[in-house]
């Protein structure tokens, strides 16, 4: 199985994610993870993008389909996870092209629907849990890059659901359960 999960930042994709990779031995795609990654490395690209990822706006579509594109050409495992991406429109024509050139066939596309004022809650919880087990806290996970982040999901992202619902692929799940819940009808839809 090949999935996208779609949702705004705080909705639980990570967390399901790393669920799917214990359980079925996916392979978890997440841009945002790859980005991090390259500014802990101190790549070229890792410092060019540092400041856009901070004030929460969205990178350009033309590194992150590269960095897709990268790990499409390695081992497909049980499947891959796209987790944060794709996060705009040319962004999901260039995975659809990219997929079909891999002979990859997308299963199906996960919409976690979660509250905004839960969303601001989860992040909020997040960055003082990471604080509290010594652990850093990611720069975006503050007020001000959390109004940046959610306004990139509404404008950018959200008109993904229409498109992906226009091919038949999306499923529109409540995110607003317990992670077990979560889970529980995640694996519903993947059977
Ligand atoms: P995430 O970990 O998915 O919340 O991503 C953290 C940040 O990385 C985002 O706020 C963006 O700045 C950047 N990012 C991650 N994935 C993408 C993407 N598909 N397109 C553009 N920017 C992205």
């Amino acid at each position: 199985m090949n999935i996208i999960l779609l949702g705004p930042p705080g909705a639980g994709k990570g967390t399901q994610a790393q669920k799917l990779v214990d359980e079925r031995g996916m392979i978890q795609l997440s841009t945002g993870d790859m980005l991090r990654a390259a500014r802990t490395s101190g790549t070229d690209m890792g410092k060019r993008v540092a400041e856009v990822m901070d004030r929460g706006d969205l990178v350009t579509d033309e590194i992150v389909i590269g960095l897709i594109e990268e790990k499409l050409n390695g081992d497909h495992g049980g499947g891959f996870i796209f987790d944060g991406f794709p996060r705009t429109l040319p962004q999901a024509d260039a995975l659809g092209a990219l997929l079909e050139r891999h002979g990859i066939k997308l299963d199906a596309v996960i919409e976690l629907q979660v509250d905004d004022d839960a969303l601001v809650a989860r992040i909020v919880n997040r960055a003082k849990e990471a604080a509290a087990a010594g652990q850093p806290v990611r720069a975006d996970d503050n007020e001000d890059s959390l109004k940046v982040r959610l306004l990139a999901y509404y404008k950018q992202t959200a008109p993904l659901i229409g498109y992906y619902h226009a091919k038949g692929n999306l499923t529109s799940l409540d995110g607003m359960g317990s992670m077990e819940e979560v889970e529980a009808a995640i694996g519903g839809v993947l059977g």
